[in-house]
C-alpha cells in the first residue's frame, strides 16, 4: 500500500505544473497530458503556454472561447 501512496503523491506533484483540462463549446477537450501533436503541440504543454495562434483542430475556435474543465 505505501509505495501505491508514494506513486500517488508523485503523481499529483507532476500536476502542479496545471495540467488543467479546457473545454471548446463545440465539446473538444484539450488535455496537457496529450498535447496536440498533430499541431505541433507535444504532450505536456498546459493551456496556457499554447501560442496565441493555437486554435481548436476541431472547429477552429480561438483560446478565449475555450473554459476550465474540473
Ligand atoms: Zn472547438
Amino acid at each position: 500500500m505505501q509505495a501505491i501512496e508514494q506513486l500517488c503523491s508523485n503523481l499529483n506533484a507532476g500536476k502542479e505544473n496545471n495540467m488543467t483540462k479546457w473545454e471548446c463549446p463545440c465539446g473538444y477537450v484539450y488535455d496537457p497530458e496529450e498535447g496536440d501533436t498533430e499541431n505541433g503541440i507535444s504532450a505536456g504543454t498546459a493551456f496556457e503556454d499554447l501560442p496565441e495562434d493555437w486554435v481548436c483542430p476541431k472547429c477552429g475556435a480561438q483560446k478565449d472561447f475555450f473554459e476550465p474543465v474540473d
